[in-house]
């Protein structure tokens, strides 16, 4: 199954997106955990058909949203080297008639470790069609600056470890601060994950994050759950400010 997970703009309090998430409902051992098996999808090949799935059924889901919400799908490493990624999201887009401009594409920077000029040419390619690109679980791995120096990414997601703690006196803010001045130097958008506290919200506001992502506003939710909660949200100050203005004309007839 696929749950999606909104993602914030940290100045106006809109939903701006939702990222895909996929979920295996087991009938034994009941939800399990993409971080158990996507790694073994990933071993047995099994990826590229789970991920061709992931971002088949999200972009058909994608396409009942309103317009302005985007869709992110996470795309594995190997999915990336197939040679095959770019025709696989052509397929997609074209299926569920999504537009080009609505579909990111979350990859993690063990897609560039190995093999950069095919990786580089992948992400080229997939520009060219018009998505967007982020790259995520920023600042865990190898992280080498000299990627965002080479690579034409959209947006940065900042890792949850950094989330963590950054309200504490030693912890992550300053990481924050500096991750969030590299991407705006180089008109990158940031996201940050995990966000749990109202204390954290607001610290990264006052960093200059741009979006956050995290159980404070919503955890990852089913499709039908998720459509409810964007028509809500849409629905919400637009639909009171047409109430109100639907009301007086009552009013002074009355
Ligand atoms: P990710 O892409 O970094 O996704 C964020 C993870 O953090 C998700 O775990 C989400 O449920 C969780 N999360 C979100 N907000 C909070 C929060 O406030 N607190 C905490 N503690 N956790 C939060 P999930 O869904 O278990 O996914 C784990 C990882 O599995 C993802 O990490 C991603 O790397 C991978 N994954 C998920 N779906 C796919 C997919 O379709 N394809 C591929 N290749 N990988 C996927
Ligand atoms: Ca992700
Ligand atoms: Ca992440």
């Amino acid at each position: 199954e696929v749950y999606y997970q909104p993602c914030v703009d940290l100045r106006s309090n809109e939903i701006t997106g939702c990222e895909a998430l996929v979920r295996w409902r087991h009938p034994v051992r009941g939800m399990i955990s993409p971080a158990e098996f996507v790694p073994i999808a990933e071993e047995t090949g099994l990826i590229n058909q789970l991920g061709e799935w992931v971002l088949m059924t999200a972009c058909k889901e994608a396409v009942n949203w309103p317009d302005q919400i985007r869709l992110a799908v996470n795309v594995s490493p190997i999915q990336f080297r197939s040679g095959t990624l770019a025709l696989k999201v052509i397929a997609a887009l074209a299926a569920s008639g999504l537009s080009a401009g609505r579909l990111e594409l979350e990859i993690t920077e063990a897609v560039l470790i190995r093999d950069d000029e095919t990786a580089l040419a992948a992400m080229h390619q997939l520009r060219a069609i018009g998505i967007r690109i982020a790259l995520d679980d920023f600042g865990t791995g190898y992280s080498s600056l000299s990627y965002l120096k080479r690579f034409p990414f959209d947006k940065i997601k900042i890792d949850r470890c950094f989330v963590t703690d950054i309200a504490d006196p030693q912890g992550s803010a300053g990481i924050v601060e500096a991750v969030v001045n590299i991407a705006a130097e180089r008109s990158m958008t940031t996201t940050a994950e995990g966000v749990e506290t109202a204390q954290q919200q607001q610290l990264l506001r006052e960093l200059g994050c741009s979006e956050m992502q995290g159980y404070l506003f919503s955890a990852p939710k089913p499709a039908a759950q998720i459509r409810e909660l964007l028509a809500g949200h849409r629905q919400g100050p637009a639909a009171g400010a047409a109430a109100t203005r639907r009301r007086k004309p009552v009013a002074g007839a009355a």
